[in-house]
C-alpha cells in the first residue's frame, strides 16, 4: 500500500500534540487506500513533550518518533523527519495546527491526479500576527527576491508536500546551514500553491523572538546569494572615488589658500564615515566566513537520543 508520511518538528509542544493527532486521524481516515506514518521529532523540548509522545503512541499506531538529544533547531527536525521518512509523498507540517491536516486530501490530489510534484502552502493573510513582524516579514521577502536568484514566495509556510524525488533531491543536500524555504525552491519541481487563511496556534506559544527570525532572515540572505559582498565591493569603489575627488579639492585648496586646519572637521568626518563603511563590508565578509567555517566542521546535523524503533 501507497505511505504518506507527516513530518513534524515538536519543541515544547506537550498542550498542542494531543489536538494534533486527534485532527490527523480525522482527516487521514479519510483518504482511502493509503497508509499514514506520523513521524514526530522532539527536538530537545524542555517540557514533557517526550512523555507527551509515548502516550500517545500507545493510542496511535501510525506514530513513530525520533528525539533528539538536545533542541538543534526546526530545521535538523525536519531534516531528520525527512530522512526517516518512508512515505511515497511525505508532508512537512508544524505540531500546533496552524498547518491545517484538512487541506492533505486536496494537496495529494494535485500531486496524484494532476502531474505536480511538489504542493506548496500560503498564507493569504497574516491575521493573529503583530503587525511590526508582518512589515518585517514583507521587507525581507522584497529584499531576498531583489538580491537572489532563488525567489522565494511571500508568505510561504513550510507546510508542503513532496514526492519522493523531492525528497530524495532535499536528503542529497548537504549542508549544516539550512533554510528550508530557498531549498524547497532551488531544488525546482513542478509545484502548486495552495492559499489558506492565518489560523492561530492551537495551544502553546510561538517559539519565534523577533531577534531569532531576525538571525533567520540574516542566514536566508547568506545562504542563497553571495550579492551582498558584490554591494561591499561597490561601495569601497564609491568610496574611493569620492576620496580620490575629496583629495583633490584638497590639494588645490591648500595650494591656493594655505589653510589646512580648518579642513578639521570635514576629516573627521570623513573617517568616520569611512571606518563605518569598512566595518560594514567587513561584517558581511565575516557572515560569509562564519558560514564556511560550520560546513567545513562538518558535524552532524542533529544527534538522535531516542527513537521509536531499532536503528535502521
Ligand atoms: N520547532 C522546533 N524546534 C525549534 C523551534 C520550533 O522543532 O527550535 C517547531 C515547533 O514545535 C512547531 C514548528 O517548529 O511545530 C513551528 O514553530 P512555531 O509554531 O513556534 O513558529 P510560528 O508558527 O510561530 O512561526
Ligand atoms: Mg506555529
Amino acid at each position: 500500500m501507497a505511505i504518506l508520511s507527516l513530518v513534524v518538528p515538536c519543541y515544547n509542544e506537550k498542550e498542542a500534540l494531543p489536538y494534533f493527532m486527534e485532527e490527523v486521524e480525522k482527516v487521514t481516515k479519510e483518504i482511502k487506500g493509503i497508509e499514514t506514518e506520523v513521524i514526530l521529532i522532539n527536538d530537545g523540548s524542555k517540557d514533557e513533550t517526550i512523555e507527551v509522545i509515548r502516550e500517545l503512541k500507545k493510542s496511535y499506531s501510525c506514530i513513530r518518533y525520533l528525539s533528539f538529544s538536545r533542541n538543534f533547531g526546526k530545521e535538523s527536525a525536519i531534516l531528520a523527519g525527512l530522512a526517516a521518512s518512508r512515505g511515497d509523498w511525505t508532508a512537512v507540517m508544524d505540531a500546533d495546527l496552524q498547518d491545517p491536516p484538512s487541506l492533505l486530501p486536496e494537496m495529494l490530489k494535485a500531486i496524484r491526479e494532476e502531474g505536480y510534484d511538489c504542493v506548496g502552502t500560503r498564507r493569504s493573510t497574516r491575521t493573529g500576527e503583530p503587525p511590526i513582524r508582518s512589515f518585517f516579514a514583507r521587507m525581507f521577502y522584497k529584499l531576498i527576491n531583489k538580491v537572489s536568484s532563488t525567489k522565494l514566495v511571500d508568505g510561504a509556510r513550510d507546510f508542503k508536500l513532496l514526492s519522493r524525488p523531492a525528497v530524495d533531491a532535499l536528503l542529497s543536500m548537504p549542508e549544516v546551514n539550512r533554510f528550508s524555504k530557498g531549498l524547497y525552491e532551488w531544488i525546482g519541481f513542478r509545484t502548486k500553491w495552495i492559499e489558506f487563511k492565518n489560523v492561530e496556534r492551537v495551544a502553546g506559544e510561538t517559539k519565534w523572538s523577533f531577534w531569532g527570525l531576525f538571525k533567520y532572515s540574516i542566514e536566508g540572505i547568506v545562504s542563497f546569494t553571495t550579492s551582498p559582498l558584490i554591494l561591499s565591493a561597490l561601495l569601497g569603489i564609491l568610496f574611493m572615488f569620492i576620496s580620490i575627488v575629496t583629495l583633490l579639492f584638497l590639494i588645490v585648496r591648500q595650494l591656493m589658500y594655505h589653510n589646512s586646519v580648518s579642513g578639521w572637521t570635514s576629516m573627521v568626518c570623513i573617517i568616520l564615515l569611512l571606518s563605518g563603511v569598512q566595518l560594514f563590508c567587513l561584517g558581511i565578509f565575516g557572515q560569509y566566513l562564519a558560514k564556511m567555517y560550520t560546513e567545513i566542521k562538518r558535524r552532524p546535523h542533529y544527534i538522535i537520543a531516542e527513537r521509536s524503533e531499532p536503528d535502521k
